[in-house]
């Protein structure tokens, strides 16, 4: 069968490079080896999928060559995903940090998604897993459903992470297939593990949520750390994770904006207990675990000035003895992907292989916490659907 294009994966990506080529009246075909589309959007934000941010640049990207966003967020914003949403009367909400979700449902994204590409009479063929891919004059591309054969093809298979919704690694391979570098590939907004000490110590801690900020370095982030049974998650963790180099330690803050050593010192001559100004601050749990590992509390005038620098010292960086970070099950995407240097940063098209496109979380850019990987997917999506 031969089309204009075919786009292997219906992700965000896929599916918005999908309605965009077809708007143009180019004939599309889809194929996933998923039995259901964009499985990703759908478990996003909690369900409710973050799927932008008013704040939006390059600095809010991890990639080799920062700058390879800029074209294609230049030319679909967040504004533009908005507009589209409003124009299928999907309600939506602004949370902190310019954080985009739906009102009710991821679902609702995909059902957009998918009425567009109806619209623009893309087709699809799911369930089909592809064997092989080459190319001679176009593409032809074999699968368990037949032969197709395109003028373009568009590699939307997204990263690794969360092998249980489809990923894998296909689009890494045909990248490599036709002679494109690959960078490293690890883990990123994924929870961080604790040493078997820690955990052993901190594991009945898990469920307690603290606001804090994590360093590792001059990179920090503000915001909830979650413990775990094994470790810390929670938004703060996950930002970090993608950064930290898993041999530096990490360090907590766990009272930003508070001078804990000044309360104390305030306190310094009533008979009130340690624990009790402490729970003013933190989860009761935490506290009472925290004051049993460093000696029962006493009033605070029975500490001298010396202890009590040091309490507050450990309060405001507490350092997190991490053995490593959690893989690819519980990564939300992957870090690293195909080079950019082998990509047009306005089409999206390979410069070793023409007719060759990548869209999406399988190119070296994965963005932060806060809808940014979803609107990396709209616009390189976009981006793409303009040229196939
Ligand atoms: C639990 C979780 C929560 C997340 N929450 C958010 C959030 O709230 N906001 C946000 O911005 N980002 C979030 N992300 C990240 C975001 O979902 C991804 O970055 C985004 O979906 C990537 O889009 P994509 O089109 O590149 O890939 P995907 O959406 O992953 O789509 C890839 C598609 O390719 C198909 N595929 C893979 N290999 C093959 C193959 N060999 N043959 C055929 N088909 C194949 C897959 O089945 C899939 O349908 C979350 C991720 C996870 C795992």
């Amino acid at each position: 069968m031969q089309t204009d294009v075919i786009i292997i994966g219906a992700g965000a990506s896929g599916l918005m490079c999908a309605m965009e080529a077809g708007k143009r009246g180019r004939s599309v075909l889809v194929l996933d080896h998923s039995p259901k589309p964009a499985r990703k959007i759908l478990v996003s934000g909690g369900g409710r999928c973050n799927f932008s941010n008013r704040i939006m640049g390059p600095e809010h990207f991890i990639s080799q060559n920062p700058d390879f966003v800029t074209s294609a967020l230049s030319r679909f914003t967040p504004s533009d995903f908005l507009s589209l949403l409003e124009s299928h009367g999907i309600q939506y909400h602004e949370r902190e940090e310019g954080q985009l979700f739906c009102n009710r449902s991821s679902s609702e994204i995909v059902d957009m998604l998918r009425s567009e590409c109806d619209r623009a009479a893309v087709r699809f063929q799911l369930n089909c897993r592809v064997s092989e891919i080459s190319k001679t004059d176009g593409f032809r591309i074999e699968t368990d459903q037949g032969i197709f054969k395109s003028q373009s093809l568009v590699v939307a298979t997204g990263g690794l992470s969360y092998p249980q919704l489809g990923a894998g690694n296909f689009g890494y391979l045909a990248a490599k297939q036709f002679g494109m570098k690959v960078t490293k590939l690890r883990p990123a907004l994924t929870p961080i593990k604790f040493s078997p000490g820690d955990a052993r110590v901190f594991g009945c801690l898990a469920g307690v949520s603290i606001h804090s900020t994590v360093s590792q370095g001059s990179t920090s982030f503000k915001g909830n750390l979650l413990f775990t049974h094994t470790g810390v998650s929670g938004p703060a963790i996950l930002q970090i994770s993608s950064y930290w180099d898993r041999k530096s330690g990490l360090s907590v803050d766990l009272l930003p904006g508070v001078d804990i050593y000044s309360v104390f010192i305030e306190k310094r001559r009533s008979k009130t207990l340690l624990s009790t100004i402490l729970d003013q601050y933190l989860p009761k749990r935490f506290v009472k675990l925290w004051c049993d590992l460093h000696g029962a509390p006493k009033p605070i005038n029975q500490y001298t000035t010396h202890e009590i620098a040091s309490i507050a010292g450990s309060l405001h960086a507490w350092p997190l003895r991490a053995e490593g970070a959690e893989g690819f099950n519980k990564a939300e995407v992957t870090l690293g992907g195909v080079d950019t240097i082998d990509l047009s940063s306005r089409t999206m098209e390979s410069k070793k292989a023409p007719g060759l496109y990548f869209v999406g979380e399988v190119i070296d850019v994965t963005g932060r916490l806060g809808g940014y990987n979803l609107h990396w997917a709209w616009a390189s999506g976009h981006a793409a659907g303009q040229f196939v």
